[in-house]
């Protein structure tokens, strides 16, 4: 099929998402006449500063954090994960505290490679997985705590899947025991409210290019009074928790992204979420196509399939033909041609697996992309399948 949009149609937006245009322009200045750095004390400094304090203002709010936490900007989500599972690390290398962590199987490869460095030098990791509907229970996570538990890291909502963990339950439970409380929010943020109080958060990830901000800049959330080690020591910006000189046009784009993405609320879930339910019903129609999650414990934009009978790889070169956007799962993990971990890990069989294609939609897919899409779909899909060696039929 030839694709009506000059562009094609973009549906992989939990690997990254466009730059919104009112970002882009907000950033502009800051990339040319603007170029002070916010700490010198001249009028080029004072600029930036201001610029600074505004777009930190807006973050603050968008997460509801209080003036007294702290929220740093860091260069994208990986190094705030790598920096929360590293910093709590070397504080048990400095108070020899608790040095058992709770994570899951299901998490981005920045928490789970890190976890699996910090095994090598004896830090002890519980993954636990998540039960058959994919989401991890508050039992679960309670039956994993010992007396040398010293923090929690669950991801709020699942990149692959969508599906959303009872972070609010789990904050409390982890704020009763006394144990620290990470979340991963990059997938959160924009799609479904996030407030880092009502949710009891010590610690929270979240990176621009995942809400329509630029790529190489995010943010890690600390919660008042918490300690946490640095990674990078230096010229003591970000109150000494991260020095390096601030990138003000990015931070004044992931502002105004934070602003939209905030305000855009209640559009992705009405209008996105109508979408992704007009096209998750249609591709339902399919026969031997399954859904992974119940949509209502998903994040508005996506959808998780599985094929029988077509790798997910054909299906996605042949979407791609079609001028379509999507995804088999991670684009971390695309590179290995392995099944889709997170759907071994919710039980699914290998075939299973193998087939998987993720599809995530944003607000500003149309309509008329979704109809489009949904017809490329199933001539890809039938068209596949009648080459296909392994397809039977289900009866
Ligand atoms: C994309 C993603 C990350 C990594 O974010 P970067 O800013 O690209 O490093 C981490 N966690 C989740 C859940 C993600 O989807």
């Amino acid at each position: 099929m030839t694709c009506p949009f000059p562009n094609g149609v973009y549906l992989d937006n939990n690997a990254t998402t466009l730059l919104a245009p009112e970002a882009k322009e907000a950033m502009e200045v800051f990339l040319t006449s603007k170029y002070g750095n916010p700490n010198s004390l001249h009028k080029f400094g004072t600029e930036t500063h201001a610029a600074l304090s505004k777009a930190l203002d807006t973050i603050y709010e968008g997460i509801n954090a209080s003036d007294k936490d702290d929220v740093i900007i860091t260069s994208c989500a990986t190094e705030s994960n790598n920096w929360v599972l590293k910093g709590v690390y070397f504080d048990i290398l400095r108070h020899g505290t608790k040095n058992h962590i709770i994570t899951t199987e299901v998490e981005h490869p920045a928490i789970r490679a890190t976890c699996e460095f910090l095994e090598t030098l004896g830090v002890e990791v519980t993954y636990l997985s998540p039960n058959a509907e994919g989401i991890l229970s508050v039992e679960q996570v309670r039956d994993a705590i010992t007396p040398k538990t010293g923090l929690i890291s669950i991801m709020w909502a699942n990149n692959e899947t969508g599906l959303i963990h009872p972070i609010e339950e789990i904050g409390e439970l982890a704020h009763r025991a006394g144990i620290l409380f990470h979340t991963d929010a990059v997938q959160a943020i924009g799609k479904i409210p996030v407030d880092v109080q009502k949710s009891h958060i010590d610690f929270l990830s979240f990176s621009a290019h995942k809400f329509h901000g630029p790529k190489g800049i995010g943010g890690l959330y600390i919660k008042e009074g918490v300690e946490l080690t640095p990674l990078f020591h230096g010229g003591e910006h970000m109150h000494g928790r991260r020095s390096g000189t601030l990138n003000v046009p990015y931070i004044v784009a992931m502002g105004k992204a934070m602003q939209l993405a905030v305000d855009g609320l209640e559009y992705e879930e009405k209008e996105v979420r109508r979408l992704r339910d007009k096209l998750e019903n249609a591709l339902m129609e399919i026969s031997d196509i399954l859904i992974i999650g119940d949509r209502r414990h998903r994040v508005p934009n996506t959808i998780l399939c599985s094929i029988r009978g077509i790798e997910g790889e054909a299906m996605l070169w042949d979407l791609n033909k079609a001028g379509i956007a999507a995804s088999t799962g991670s684009a971390c993990a695309s590179e290995t041609l392995e099944a889709n971990p997170v759907m071994v890990a919710i039980g699914a069989d290998k075939e299973l697996a193998h087939t998987a294609v993720r599809i995530s939609l944003s607000r500003y897919n149309t309509e008329a992309e979704i109809d489009y899409t949904i017809e490329a779909f199933k001539k890809s899909v039938q068209r596949l399948r009648k080459i296909s060696s392994t397809y039977i039929k289900h009866a």
